[in-house]
């Protein structure tokens, strides 16, 4: 029997007091899973730095493991030295280390290209301090030149001092698998947990699909298009799809699952008390 799956849900640092309560309502019905932290984005460029902060700090005050996303891209060492800093003294013991992406318009600046630079400058700076978490694309991360120079990067990450991986999200259950036994095969063999997004609402899936390259296959795009503006239906349907997709993958032995969770529980909830995640 394989272990019990290691569960986390993911949360983006709300804007406003009234979008906080929300999150903390829909943190209080995700406890219930014993997830193994709660980590909270970060936008590109520092954007929410501040909050991204305050978020998991509200979240480590509650008496759970909180871990921010960390992203590179514009930032110089001293900034991110600071922050690692502001962290440490703040009892952070775990990271989601990200290049983040190039907002639209703008070059690349500052001092690192790739998430592995970060990563070595985590350890250098900090040693064995973080666990550190990096992303995984198995359907390909979109700007990568080829599958195989895409998964090469992904080891450079390892290398670098990586403990875990989450994965961009995907609805296909072979892109997991073929991309965990590439990983094997190259010797990475650190765990790799599944990235899971709920289904809430078809504009907004094909919208973030587009920009992150994770594809909706043609007959769950078919079908939720098809429910039109009845959401109860598709947010029904998609929990049924996303459910069975849970339960191919921890049956194939992914080690856990990540919860984009967009900040809500209902959904995640009806799909995770239909898991038998004790039982594997
Ligand atoms: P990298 O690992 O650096 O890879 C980026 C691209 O560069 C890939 O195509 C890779 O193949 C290529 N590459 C890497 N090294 C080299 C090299 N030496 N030479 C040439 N090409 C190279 N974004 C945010 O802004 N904030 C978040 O909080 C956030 N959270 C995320 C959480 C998860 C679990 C995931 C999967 C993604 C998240 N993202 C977030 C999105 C992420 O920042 C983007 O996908 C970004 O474009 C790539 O980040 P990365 O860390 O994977 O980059």
């Amino acid at each position: 029997m394989n272990a019990v799956p290691v569960i986390s849900f993911e949360f983006f640092p709300p804007k406003t007091a009234d979008g906080m309560e929300k999150l903390r309502n829909a943190r209080t019905q995700l406890a219930a899973f014993a997830p193994q932290f709660f980590s909270v984005t970060f936008g590109a460029g520092g954007s929410t730095r501040d909050r991204t902060f305050e978020t998991v700090v509200d979240i480590q005050q509650a008496g759970f493991e909180g871990a921010p996303h960390l992203s590179c891209i514009s930032a110089d060492k001293a900034e991110i030295r600071d922050l690692l800093a502001q962290y440490q003294a703040q009892g952070i013991k775990r990271l989601v280390a990200l290049r983040g992406d190039i907002p639209s318009g703008e070059v690349s600046s500052g001092d690192f290209r790739y998430a592995n630079e970060l990563v070595e400058f985590i350890r250098a700076e900090t040693g064995d301090w973080f666990k550190i978490e990096v992303a995984a694309y198995p359907e390909f991360h979109p700007e990568s030149s080829s599958p195989g120079a895409d998964i090469q990067h992904f080891k450079h990450k390892v290398e670098a001092g990586a403990d875990a991986a989450i994965t961009q999200y995907f609805y296909n259950a072979d892109a997991y698998f073929r991309f965990m036994d590439q990983s094997r095969k190259l010797g990475i063999d650190i765990p790799i947990v599944p990235g899971i997004m709920p289904i809430y609402n078809f504009t907004q899936l094909a919208r973030f699909s587009s920009v992150c390259g994770a594809e909706i296959p043609r007959w769950l795009r078919l079908r939720l298009q098809d429910y039109g503006d009845d959401l109860a239906s598709l947010r029904a349907f998609g929990a049924e799809v996303v459910r069975t997709l849970c339960e191919q993958l921890l049956a194939g032995g992914a080690p856990g699952l990540h919860f984009y969770t967009l900040n809500q529980a209902g959904t995640i909830t009806s799909i995770l008390e239909q898991l038998d995640l004790q039982q594997r």
